[in-house]
């Protein structure tokens, strides 16, 4: 600004905020609609806005920037094509976002947070704790310069990277809307997943935004015991809260709960483990995601066999309760289910990776 302070994150605004901000510098209504169009398809700066005049221009970068992601790595899985992107940040922290592609298109799965301070046992990206919150204009950067890098067009987005979306509420919820907003990204809130460990405060004042998004919990045990020692959040909210949470975001926002579990060799997977979530979650409605646990080096902990998991699924789907047991794209290149890490961005870079 210039007064000296920072200058704004323009790209965090919403279409709205950016509307009365342009009107009280003065300017005509439409000039916000242009600059948000242009700032949703990847603009680095205001000289990229070539339809407005260079006297207006001047005055934006003046008072606002526009926060960037730089690609710093990019790796193709050989086997699927999944694709893991690594980012600089405008303060040089780095995250990392994945691209899957389906027949029915791309989707992106996107991080919240620099780290993840939930202590989760076989996730590697808890293992240096949380350094910050991602910006609205950051997460939004993800979804938008991985469509760029990739030259595919993103159809749906999972909130299942690095972070806990609902350990950054408030940044989350803006994201969603600018990425939802008909002038810009435009992804409509039913191609949009958001998974949380079972923050219920958060589930809670999510349910009451009512956005239509798919809310995916990752329960990963039906008792507390088990559920604790794998995911330290159990002790504070425990397996019974979060069900009741679940209860409530479904009756408040009519969305069915898709549940996440990792499989986990012989401590999540037994015959009694099924028999208990299959007991929970009987005609709710439920969806259950099985995943055979990705090996994280740092963690001992072990993946299930294939035989398990397909026990464990038939138990569920024998008591009515839908079940798929998912496949680990990206698993050549660590990009698979917990596996994104901040040591990664040790690794030195090479031109190569980004062509
Ligand atoms: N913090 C959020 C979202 C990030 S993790 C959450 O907890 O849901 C996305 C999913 O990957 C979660 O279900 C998480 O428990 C799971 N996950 C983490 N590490 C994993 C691993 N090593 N193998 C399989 N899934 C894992």
């Amino acid at each position: 600004m210039p007064d000296g302070t920072q200058k704004r994150d323009i790209k965090s605004l919403l279409p709205d905020e950016l509307r009365a901000e342009l009107t009280s510098l003065g300017l005509p209504g439409y000039r916000a609609g242009q600059v948000f169009r242009w700032l949703s398809r990847g603009v680095t700066g205001f000289d990229g806005m070539t339809d407005l005049p260079k006297a207006l221009r001047d005055t934006l970068a003046e008072r606002y920037d526009v926060p960037c992601l730089t690609p710093e790595r990019r790796q193709t899985s050989a086997r699927d094509g999944t694709e893991k992107l690594l980012w600089r940040l405008p303060d040089g922290e780095t995250v990392e976002t994945v691209l899957m592609r389906y027949k029915h298109g791309s989707t992106v799965c996107i991080s919240s947070q620099v780290g993840c301070r939930m202590g989760c046992a076989f996730c590697a990206s808890t293992l240096g704790g949380r350094v910050r919150d991602l910006a609205p204009s950051e997460m939004l950067d993800e979804v938008i310069r991985t469509g760029l890098v990739t030259g595919q067009t993103v159809s749906n987005i999972v909130l299942m990277g690095i972070g806990e979306p609902l350990d950054n509420f408030d940044g989350v919820v803006r994201f969603l809307r600018l990425v939802n907003a008909p002038d810009g990204v435009n992804i409509g809130m039913r191609h949009i997943s958001l998974s949380t460990c079972g923050l219920v405060e958060g589930i809670d004042a999510l349910a009451e935004l009512d956005l239509q998004l798919t809310l995916s919990v990752s329960l990963h045990a039906p008792d507390d015991e088990t559920r604790t020692r794998l995911m330290p959040i159990n002790a504070k909210y425990g397996v019974d809260a979060v069900m009741d949470a679940c209860a409530r975001y479904f009756r408040r926002t009519g969305r069915r709960i898709s549940f996440e579990y990792a499989m986990v060799r012989d401590t999540n997977d037994t015959p009694r483990h099924a028999a208990l979530l299959a007991a929970r979650l009987r005609g709710t409605g439920a969806h259950v995601n099985l995943i055979r646990l990705n090996y994280v080096s740092e963690r001992g902990l072990m993946p299930s066999t294939e035989t398990r998991v397909r026990e464990f699924a038939k138990t569920l789907s024998d008591s009515g309760v839908t079940v798929t047991v998912r496949r680990r794209l990206g698993s050549d290149i660590d990009a698979a289910c917990g596996q994104l890490r901040r040591a990664d961005a040790k690794k030195p870079l090479a031109k190569k990776d980004m062509e």
